[in-house]
């Protein structure tokens, strides 16, 4: 060891879901959208100047909070914008979880809050779900650093109801509370229309999943303007030029389209009900998804040997080995035709397995 890597700050990293690039393949691993960005958003990088590229971006994003607030109806001073929502929730974890007491989340759900926990020292404990993966919440009317709760959750897919969420805000008056939304668009209850109610209170969303564009990496985050001011006093101190100059123009053509929003997420949400019924069929039980995947078991068949055989045939979903979810596999709806694909391998393999 050199004597300088004493100094590293140590981490056990987070580790995405991988990107094959195979001609041919179905990647149905890490939820992106299957469908094209808005047409807006192709005719917007088509005709950007790249003479522009000379400046630096507005530091404000405020050509995109102005789009994000005439489409959610609120004003600027309450949209915070970041590279993805993983930048936006990195960052407010950095901002808002400064208590001794230790931060709460689910034990399984999004496994960056770990690692940005750890990154930042933050204490936190994970509680356990219930048996079938559903939240308590009077697990959460306690004492604490913060709560962070991903809503619907992943991988589990499931929505917990707005009634719950308020709640849990109701009892917890004195840290900041987080929804994390990344899925809400797909069948889930928004925590949006609490933010008149509770000042401690930040929704998070993002562009990669509903708006189909992961490649951009642009996420948001709405509440009362004082946690929106803290945010940004954290993001200007560290890299005051965070949203790249393009992605600002393009991410308000997204949100200007809300017609073809729409019409994505209801095609689909048409595609998850019949794929769920495909796989109904095929003996997995399936949980409630209100997102676009679904988090499936086989009755008999090990998930991961499904998970395996369908790598072998360049289809690609995501398995996690972990404790209680090991028999599980999540899978991204794609196209009709990707699903009508993956339907046939998976039988296939189900009547060889068994
Ligand atoms: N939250 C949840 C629950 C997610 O599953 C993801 C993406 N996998 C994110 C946040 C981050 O998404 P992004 O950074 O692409 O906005």
């Amino acid at each position: 060891m050199k004597q300088w890597e004493q100094y590293f700050r140590k981490v056990v990293p987070y580790v995405p879901g991988e990107q094959p690039n195979q001609p041919g393949m179905i990647k149905l691993n890490t939820n992106e959208n299957p469908y094209p960005p808005s047409p807006k958003v192709k005719k917007a990088v088509e005709e950007f100047k790249t003479d522009n590229l000379r400046l630096y971006p507005d530091p404000a994003s405020t050509v995109l909070t102005e789009a994000l607030g005439k489409a959610y109806s609120l004003k600027n001073e309450q949209i915070f914008v970041g590279v993805g929502s993983d930048d936006v929730l990195a960052t407010a974890f950095l901002t808002f979880f400064n208590s001794e007491e230790p931060i709460l989340f689910p034990d399984i759900t999004y496994s960056f809050y770990e690692v940005w926990a750890a990154l930042y020292n933050i204490p936190y404990e994970t509680l356990p779900l219930k048996e079938d993966f559903t939240i308590r919440k009077e697990d959460y009317y306690r004492k604490n650093g913060g709560i962070v709760i991903a809503n619907p959750n992943a991988p589990t897919s499931l929505s917990l109801e707005l009634d719950a969420v308020r709640d849990i805000l109701e009892h917890n008056r004195e840290s900041i509370v987080i929804v994390d939304e990344a899925y809400v668009d797909f069948g889930g209850e928004s925590a949006l229309s609490l933010l008149k109610e509770f000042e401690n209170l930040l929704v998070v969303q993002t562009f990669s999943k509903s708006y189909s564009m992961a490649g951009i990496r642009i996420g948001y985050a709405f509440g009362a303007p004082s946690l929106i001011k803290a945010l940004n006093d954290v993001k200007y101190s560290y890299n005051s030029y965070t949203m790249n100059q393009p992605s600002l123009y393009y991410g308000a053509e997204a949100v200007r389209d809300s017609d073809y929003h729409k019409e994505i997420i209801e095609r689909i949400r048409k595609t998850r009900a019949r794929t769920a019924e495909n796989l109904c069929e095929l003996g997995f039980t399936i949980l409630d998804s209100r997102t676009n995947f679904l988090f499936a078991a086989h009755r008999e068949v090990p998930a991961e040997l499904i998970f395996e055989k369908l790598r072998e045939k360049k289809i690609y979903v995501r398995y996690f080995k972990k404790p209680r979810i090991d028999n599980y596999l999540r899978i991204t709806i794609g196209t009709d035709e990707e699903m009508a694909a993956f339907i046939d391998a998976v039988s296939g393999i189900i009547k060889t397995s068994i």
